[in-house]
């Protein structure tokens, strides 16, 4: 419903009645009864306004079948959705003589948008019907209401041989776009040189067809000020034909630049969110139809997440809404630093957000996504006051395509794990299970019985010695976490420390293990035996968290173990990265007496140079390596290459994953210091190590 502005409601009404040269009705919509008439009804009609009250407008009508028209018209224009309408027609003085008059009428509409009474301007029109035959000037009703619009009012004739002219323009619209009102009568495309040349086109064919049917014409155009300042304009008219089959068309002209710019804000306002300035939910699942529909060319992965901040309304709560509001811009904008391009988040309702992610192409990768986002938290946020506040999130996440199809189930779906996720103290996020293959599903159940597992102490260390090559004699072991299930069988380490280290459970892990294999040395030296130095396999995640090894100083102390009852195996990944950093680090542990053990040599990247920069005592070599050593020529080559390279740099070599007596004697050859592999003992648990040990004493 288009609402004219300044034309409808009390203004039009106090803004009529002031004028005071042109008689105003106000007549009631349903009886036609007038309900209010000015006092220049009295100059014009003979009539005082208030004999007119409540009597009925058939009486300025010149007879029933005008009154019956005016009725028509007023309901026709009801239908077209319009509020105001321009009509002629002939009226009745009080003393019985009649006048041709133009009446400009406005319908004033109740709350429930119901017509409830027009207000009618009446101009009389002196000599004949005909507007475009008298000076515009003089045209003091249409002036009158010309300044009044936010626009302005114009005449328009197309005379029988074709030919246009504007016969009337209203002055505020003809300075408006700078046009000549003289000049205009002769050359009608004046106007149309102020419209946007797209539009020129469009309006000349609604001209035509209005012309042929005497169709009311309504129309918005884009148009041109004279600063250049675009415009929109909604042009209504209505053609008449005279006599002589020439067309009239009288029109009103308004700028509605304003209220098209409150619409676009409101169509903004109903596509984003108003706090955050993000898309809202019907944004974004707009967008994500359309990437839908291009992910199933692109067969890749898309992912719908779902985040919700725990507790928010404490935030609310204790900061106020105002730096509330502020967080939640905040977590709009670091959720969006994990995204890519195309990528979208969205502010779902309250405290839960929305985002959307392409191109993935394993599952794997979605389920790092999920822990990104969510360590995305880790750090707090810093509000505009620059206070640091800490949220912590949870991320319900669903996969397309892998079930759901529509952008709504996927979007529901998603929310669905939140929910379940939210209940879950120990998780911070879920995928939808029935999208999730059986293997994230078993992931996810391993990685929650992981965490009972360390809990419960179920993982436990289990030992594999070494053996000096030379000699034979126990030189060392290594630990090698063991989880036993209680079905039996074993979960292979392979499989679950990888999971710790994605999952951080590698710190309760590795703590859980050390703190059992310090207390088994003790026994042993309890026992009156002497273990050798037991390496355990650190990993790159924990040299960067210095907290593990001021907690494994810290334990040494409480058990009485020194230092060099251990050896601690890193393998190149743990240095790979942040090297500068890696390496000073490493370098405190190694003035603290900490011997450094270099895994799985061979299968990294790591150059001699940064070998050489880094202060190992010992080398392994690979098991890759070790397993053709003395079948494999070239093998056999590198092997003896990795053991001068360590002879040069001083490293003590170990050779992993012996499983044969050739092997052995061809690492013997070679010159390594230390085996270890399933041919000289497999990991074996605390007390067959005792056995062991005992042996070696005897
Ligand atoms: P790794 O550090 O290279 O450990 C040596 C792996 O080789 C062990 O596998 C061991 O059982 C296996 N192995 C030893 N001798 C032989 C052999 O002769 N033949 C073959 N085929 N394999 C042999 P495991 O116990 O399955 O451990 C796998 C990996 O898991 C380890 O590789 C290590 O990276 C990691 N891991 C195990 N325990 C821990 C731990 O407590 N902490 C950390 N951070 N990682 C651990
Ligand atoms: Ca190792
Ligand atoms: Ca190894």
């Amino acid at each position: 419903m288009d609402k004219i502005p300044g034309l409808s409601g009390t203004n039009l009404i106090e803004a009529a009645f002031l004028a005071h040269d042109h008689p105003v009705f106000v007549v009631s919509w349903q009886t036609r009864r007038i309900l209010a008439a000015s006092e220049a009804v009295y100059r014009v009609f003979g009539w005082r306004p208030e004999e007119l009250h409540d009597r009925s407008t058939e009486m300025l009508h010149v007879d029933a079948e005008s009154f019956r028209r005016f009725g028509e018209i007023s309901e026709n224009i009801l239908n077209s959705e319009k509020d105001t309408f321009h009509c002629f027609y002939q009226m009745r003085r009080r003393d019985g003589a009649i006048f041709d008059s133009e009446n400009m009428v406005g319908i004033i509409r109740g709350q429930h948008d119901e017509p409830v009474a027009v207000v009618s301007v009446v101009s009389e029109i002196s000599e004949g019907r005909s507007l475009m035959m008298q000076p515009a000037d003089h045209n003091l009703g249409l002036a009158w209401f010309g300044d009044r619009l936010p626009g302005g009012i114009f005449q328009r004739v197309q005379r029988p041989d074709g030919s246009v002219a504007y016969t009337y323009i209203h002055s505020a619209l003809a300075d408006r776009f700078d046009i000549d009102p003289e000049q205009v009568r002769s050359d009608p495309n004046i106007v149309l040189d102020r419209l946007h040349p797209d539009d020129r086109e469009r309006l000349t064919h609604a001209l035509v067809h209005a012309n042929q049917n005497l169709s009311v014409l309504d129309i918005e155009l884009a148009a041109f000020s004279v600063s250049g300042e675009r415009l929109t304009l909604r042009s209504i008219s209505q053609p008449r034909r005279l006599d002589d089959g020439s067309t009239i068309w009288d029109g009103l002209i308004l700028d509605i630049t304003e209220q098209r710019f409150a619409e676009n804000r409101i169509q903004h306002l109903v596509m984003y969110d108003r706090v955050t300035g993000l898309p809202n939910v019907v944004t974004f699942e707009q967008r994500l139809q359309q990437v839908m529909a291009h992910a199933k060319d692109e067969e890749t992965v898309l992912v719908v997440g779902a985040l919700n901040v725990i507790r928010f309304y404490r935030i609310n709560e204790s900061l106020g809404f105002k730096r509330g509001d502020d967080a939640l811009r905040k977590i709009g904008e670091r959720l969006a630093s994990v995204l890519h391009g195309n990528d979208m988040v969205a502010r779902y309702e309250g405290d839960e957000f929305l985002f959307l992610a392409q191109g993935l192409e394993t599952l794997e990768s979605v389920r790092r996504l999920g822990q990104e986002v969510v360590t995305l938290f880790d750090e707090p946020l810093e509000l505009n006051d620059h206070s640091l506040l800490s949220v912590s999130v949870k991320v319900g996440l669903s996969v397309f395509p892998d079930g759901a199809g529509t952008a709504d189930e996927l979007r529901r779906k998603a929310d669905l794990a939140l929910q379940r996720v939210r209940k879950d103290p120990d998780r911070s996020f879920e995928f939808y299970s029935e999208q999730m293959s059986q293997e994230v599903l078993e992931t996810l159940a391993l990685e929650r019985n992981l965490k009972e597992a360390i809990q419960a102490g179920v993982i436990i260390p289990h030992y594999q010695p070494q053996f000096e090559a030379a000699s034979g004699r126990l030189s060392g072991m290594e630990v090698l976490a063991r989880w036993p299930l209680a079905e039996g069988g074993m979960v292979s380490p392979g499989r679950f420390i990888p999971l710790a280290e994605e999952t951080g459970l590698i710190h309760p892990l590795m703590e859980h293990l050390v703190d059992a294999v310090l207390a088994q040395i003790t026994r042993w030296r309890q026992d009156g035996l002497s273990p050798p130095p037991v390496a355990i396999n650190v990993s790159a995640h924990q040299i960067r968290r210095p907290g593990f090894f001021d907690w494994l100083f810290e334990r040494l102390a409480r058990y009485g173990v020194g230092i060099e009852a251990l050896t601690v195996e890193l393998t190149e990944s743990a240095f790979l990265l942040d090297f500068e950093h890696v390496r000073s680090a490493l370098e405190s542990l190694d003035e603290k007496g900490v011997r450094l053990s270099i895994d799985d040599f061979g299968t990294g990247y790591s150059s001699l140079s940064y070998l050489s920069q880094l202060p190992f005592r010992e080398l392994k070599i690979d098991q890759s390596f070790v397993s053709e050593v003395d079948v494999n020529r070239r093998k056999r080559a590198v092997v003896k290459g990795i053991i001068e390279l360590a002879r040069a740099l001083e490293l003590e070599v170990v050779a992993e994953g012996v499983e044969t007596e050739s092997q052995l004697s061809e690492l013997k050859a070679l010159g390594c210091d230390s085996v270890q592999g399933f041919y000289l003992g497999r990991p074996m648990d605390a007390s067959a190590l005792t056995g062991l040990l005992l042996a070696g004493k005897h």
